[in-house]
């Protein structure tokens, strides 16, 4: 019997394990142009968050008790669409279960290009893409330029980090502990700054002293604060999230915001799917940086559908490096 996963109740703060229950699904008879897909791996991302709030954002909120979704890849087990055959990888959203029956046009088969599926959840997808689009086009990061990023050893942190090297940055990286930094170090980033031993405003300065010229946000904060304050004249701000406030949905305050005026900062927030007209762009250049050796994928692999729950909130302990995910 399939089973998913069901937001049984919206949490407060950092969800709990009360806030989730598994669940067997009723069987799903394959109709016209429909395809059961097994589910091999699945995304836990921090936007699902959002997701438990019962508020208007850019994707609707889990309904109570109804099976979640997300970001999953997984082989078709029995088809009645064309195009579509058994033993096909494809890409869809009907994640946080073991198997889904989709509609053929809801998935997208994955192109055969030598790499293993589950990099269609991470380098080679949206968490790959929001860092390409988030650098390049949201903050218009060029060859040349100083440029932070925070949640540096994450899945889209990492990502951008080495987009960034790529195309001839300097990079500075944020995040927590020294393994981590180490990790950072390693994608090629010129400096790796640990926010957990001392304020980030401190070892930024130490680590950019002559500013940065754009920030990649994925943290809000403190963080973002201390970008402010070491921001040149014309710096651009990609804001990409603001994981340190999405359990707290407290307002952060900022001591720095006031340079926005006197460095003439640009600040562009973006939603990955607003680029999703020029996928064509990013899968080229990312296939050819990852097959050049110049972007390398780092997992965290939880097994298990049963602990889903647990994967995902570890993305708010920081138990990630790279991308986090399932395998079912
Ligand atoms: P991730 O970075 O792989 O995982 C989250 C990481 O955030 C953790 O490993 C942890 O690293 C760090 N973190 C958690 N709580 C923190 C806090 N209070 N202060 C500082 N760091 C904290 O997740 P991701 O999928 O790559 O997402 C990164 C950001 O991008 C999130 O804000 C997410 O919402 C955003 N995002 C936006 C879009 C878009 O379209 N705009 C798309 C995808 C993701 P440490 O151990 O280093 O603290």
């Amino acid at each position: 019997m399939a089973r998913a996963w069901h937001l049984m109740s919206r949490p407060k703060g950092l969800p709990t394990a009360d806030n989730f229950a598994l669940k067997e699904l009723a069987e799903a008879p394959l109709g016209d142009g429909q395809i059961r897909v097994a589910n091999r791996w699945l995304s836990v991302d921090p936007y699902m968050r959002g997701r438990m709030n019962d508020v208007k954002s850019y994707v609707p909120p889990f309904q109570i008790d109804a099976p979640m979704d997300g970001g999953a890849v997984g082989e078709v087990v029995e088809s009645r669409a064309q195009g579509l055959s058994a033993g096909d990888h494809v890409l869809h959203m009907a994640g946080w279960r073991d198997e889904a029956v989709i509609d053929a046009k809801a998935a997208t088969k994955l192109p055969d290009l030598g790499v293993q599926p589950q990099a269609f959840l991470g380098n080679l997808g949206l968490t790959g893409g929001t860092a390409y689009f988030g650098l390049l086009e949201a903050a218009s990061a060029r060859e040349g330029d100083i440029v932070f990023i925070s949640a540096a050893a994450g899945a889209v942190g990492s990502a951008a980090v080495q987009i960034a090297k790529a195309k001839g940055m300097t990079v500075i990286g944020s995040a927590r502990g020294p393994d981590k930094c180490d990790f950072v170090r390693s994608l090629g980033a010129d400096a790796a700054v640990d926010y957990s031993a001392g304020p980030i405003v401190k070892s930024l300065s130490a680590a950019a002293p002559n500013g940065i010229d754009v920030y990649f946000d994925n943290v809000g904060g403190d963080h973002l604060d201390a970008a402010f304050a070491l921001a040149r004249q014309n710096a651009r701000f990609a804001i990409c999230g603001m994981i340190d406030s999405y359990n707290s949905g407290e307002p952060a305050a900022f001591r720095y915001i006031m340079r926005v005026i006197a460095m003439r900062i640009r600040m562009q927030g973006f939603i990955y799917t607003d680029y999703l007209p020029r996928l064509g762009e990013f899968h080229r250049d990312m296939g050819q940086w990852i097959a050049a050796g110049q972007v390398q994928s780092r997992d965290t692999v939880v097994e298990g559908l049963e602990r889903m729950p647990e994967a995902f909130l570890g993305l708010f302990e920081g138990t990630n490096t790279g991308k986090m995910l399932v395998k079912v």
